[in-house]
């Protein structure tokens, strides 16, 4: 088996003789066949191959193979963004009346798809504080409890997930437990390797890492027992594949399966070939550029921890963190670049701040190579209150930075540039 340095190079992909070394680009919605009987038995999900490039597609099948190795799964699905894939993930296994447990820290855009649009399917989220025991976490679900979410480290507070702890209460209630892996990449961290059941990313971030290109993948790591009573839609017929049941037909495979033959079927969210093509390759350098990431964000932290205008840092990284443990035991290789910090004084002085910096740049973003910063109090959260800030963990004076690649005493003179005030 090889490592994960060379799986990011080369992925699955073998190509015969003859054939071009890269990955080719199969801009292509459909495929040809000789014989009617060989497109009917794709159809019926008896071959496998491609026929229409919204089930699937070949630029797409070496992005999924990919990431399947890289996490160590036994299967992956691309989709259009990240969101379609968390929706997708979940979607998958729950339906009207059923609910899962989901972390208190997420992605905004999570949060909004999980407890508004979620909600008006009838699919309820019970929330969990990460810091609770096992006990507490479990002792919060019911019977239509029917999976676990969370992010390793969450965006954009950074806290990071005690993996085992996550584990341990999916294990007592039997349910999967789904992460979203985003800010971590499988470099940095794996969470199969845990016990954790199903990965996700928003591909546009670290692992495409360069803002070219949208994208959400899934992972399955062929470890849950979907056969426990709880989810009968995975192993029961299937009316609209002639009865087929996906567990006794595709094993460990059944659950990426199904949400490929059902869900990207129905809804349609796919992954482009140009995307996916983009970023399989730039997933060819992911060890080298989330090495880098993660040791320029740890000398900025570490920089803007010891300047007099600076009132407090958060990267789980530096010792003084609440999750360092959890950052030493889960993330060795590094603790990614996405890091926040207050400003002293008022949101007048983050202002400035923003306003005088050169090199690094303002958008909205996090997890590419360019170095880049937000104002959230400004700009991603300014419908809330004070109040509602603070509440969430955002004060006026919260600065969000995404460290990128470039040397680390360009991006830190322009820093102490702008903090010059
Ligand atoms: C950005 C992000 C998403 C959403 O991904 P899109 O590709 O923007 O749809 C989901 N989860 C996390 C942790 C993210 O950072």
């Amino acid at each position: 088996m090889a490592r994960i340095e060379t799986i990011s190079v080369q992925g699955n992909y073998k190509p015969q003789s003859g054939e071009p070394r890269v990955v080719p680009i199969a801009q292509s919605t459909t495929y040809k066949y000789n014989e009617l009987n060989q497109l009917a038995d794709l159809f019926d999900l008896k071959a496998a191959g491609y026929f229409y490039s919204r089930i699937g597609n070949p630029t797409v099948a070496a992005l999924e193979e990919k990431v399947a190795l890289l996490e160590g799964g036994v299967a992956a699905l691309a989709t259009s963004s990240g969101q379609a894939a968390n929706t997708f993930a979940l979607l998958n296994i729950l339906k009207t009346g059923d609910n899962f447990l989901l972390s208190s820290k997420v992605y905004g855009g999570s949060i909004n798809v999980f407890e508004n649009t979620f909600k008006k399917f009838g699919i309820d989220v019970i929330k969990f504080d990460l810091d609770s025991s096992a006990e507490e976490i479990k002792a919060l679900a019911n019977e239509k409890t029917k999976a676990i979410f969370g992010e390793t480290i969450s965006n954009p507070t950074l806290e990071v997930l005690d993996l085992e702890k996550i584990v341990s209460v999916g294990k007592d209630l039997g349910v999967p437990v789904i992460v979203d892996a985003s800010l971590t990449t499988p470099y940095l961290l794996r969470p199969l390797d845990y016990g954790v059941n199903i990965v996700t990313h928003s591909s546009t971030k670290y692992l495409d890492g360069h803002a070219a290109a949208l994208g959400g993948i899934i992972v399955d790591g062929g470890n849950f027992d979907w056969n426990n009573g709880k989810f009968p839609e995975l192993v029961e017929p299937d009316p609209t594949y002639h009865g087929l049941s996906y567990t006794e037909t595709f094993g460990n495979q059944a659950y990426i399966v199904k949400a490929r033959v059902q869900l990207l079927r129905d809804l349609g969210s796919c992954q482009s070939p140009f995307n996916a093509y983009i970023t399989n390759q730039n997933l060819e350098t992911l060890h080298l550029r989330l090495a880098r990431h993660s040791e320029n964000a740890l000398a900025v932290a570490k920089f803007l921890e010891s300047h007099k205008n600076i009132e407090s840092v958060n990267y789980p990284g530096l010792e003084s963190n609440k999750y360092y443990e959890n950052a030493k035991k889960y993330l060795p290789k590094g603790a990614s670049g996405v890091l926040s910090f207050n400003i002293k004084g008022s949101i007048e002085n983050a202002k400035i701040f923003v306003g005088k910096l050169k090199l690094v740049a303002l958008v909205t973003h996090v997890a590419d190579v360019r170095t880049s910063v937000i104002h959230p109090a400004s700009t991603t959260h300014r419908q809330l209150s004070e109040e509602e800030l603070l509440e969430i963990g955002i004060s006026p004076t919260l600065i969000r930075l995404s460290v990128g690649i470039e040397n680390v005493d360009d991006i830190i003179e322009d820093l102490s540039q702008a903090l010059d005030f």
